[in-house]
């Protein structure tokens, strides 16, 4: 019997069809650049990555899988977007990248074939965009070796996240394409949570990231009603 993918075909669509601008630090995925080095450093004021083996879940154009290369770590980046994944492949080639690689594989399919193989997960930016987030989580969670770490970001749903991240970044401000963020799909982070420990995952440490429109600045706080990341810990055995 084939299982079922946890993968919405539009969503994928939509990040495909911006893929050769992924590396266009002036693109749609502007955000992405600028946030990348505050969640890159809090990843690494709670794991060293050098040496470690690191999967990206939802790598799309590689951002932060070619990041945490650089830093040292042994990344795989999985999407179900090819042409994200094309776009990533080409960077790392052009920007003499080593130890990325990229695959075409769900979570779910990942944790079938290699459970308990990874140091270090993250899921950046990607449960807000699947049918079934929880789904995610628990492949993230098997695919992490007990002792592990695991990382999520996603955006909170409430007035004020519908406001920012959708009124404010797609219709005001014209950060990102309409029709980018569905605001029914954004969780909060009790529901994060509950998926999370119901993979049995110790949540760590929770972490917003805030925007200043009027500055285009990003940077850390203790705020996370729009969006905001969660560091997890796979208890050891
Ligand atoms: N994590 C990256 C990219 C975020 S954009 C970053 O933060 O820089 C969201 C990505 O999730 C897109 O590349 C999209 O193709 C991917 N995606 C959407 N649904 C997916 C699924 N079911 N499985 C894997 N990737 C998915």
């Amino acid at each position: 019997m084939t299982q079922q993918l946890n993968v919405d075909p539009a969503e994928v669509a939509k990040f495909s069809e911006l893929a050769h601008r992924w590396w266009d630090t002036e693109s749609e995925f502007k955000p992405l650049h600028q946030i990348n080095p505050l969640r890159l450093g809090w990843i690494q004021d709670q794991v060293t990555l050098s040496g470690k083996r690191v999967l990206d879940v939802g790598c799309g154009g590689g951002i932060l899988s070619d990041a945490m290369a650089r830093a040292g770590a042994q990344v795989l980046g999985i999407d179900m977007s090819a042409k994200a994944l094309g776009v990533a492949k080409l960077h790392a080639l052009e920007a003499n990248t080593s130890g990325v690689e990229y695959r075409e594989v769900s979570a779910e399919q990942l944790a079938a074939e290699c459970p308990a193989t990874f140091d270090v997960v993250t899921c950046m930016e990607m449960l807000e965009h699947v049918p079934d987030p929880a789904s995610v989580v628990r492949a993230c969670a098997s695919l992490v070796k007990p002792g592990g770490h695991v990382f999520f970001s996603t955006l909170n749903r409430n007035p004020k996240s519908f406001l920012f991240a959708i009124v404010g970044a797609e219709y005001v401000l014209g950060m990102l394409p309409k029709g980018t963020h569905e605001y029914g799909k954004f969780i909060t982070p009790d529901e994060l949570a509950r998926f999370t420990r119901d993979a049995h995952l110790d949540v760590q440490r929770m972490k917003g990231l805030e925007y200043n429109p009027l500055t285009g600045r990003y940077w850390l706080s203790a705020d996370t009603s729009v969006n905001y990341m969660v560091a997890t810990l796979r208890p050891e055995v």
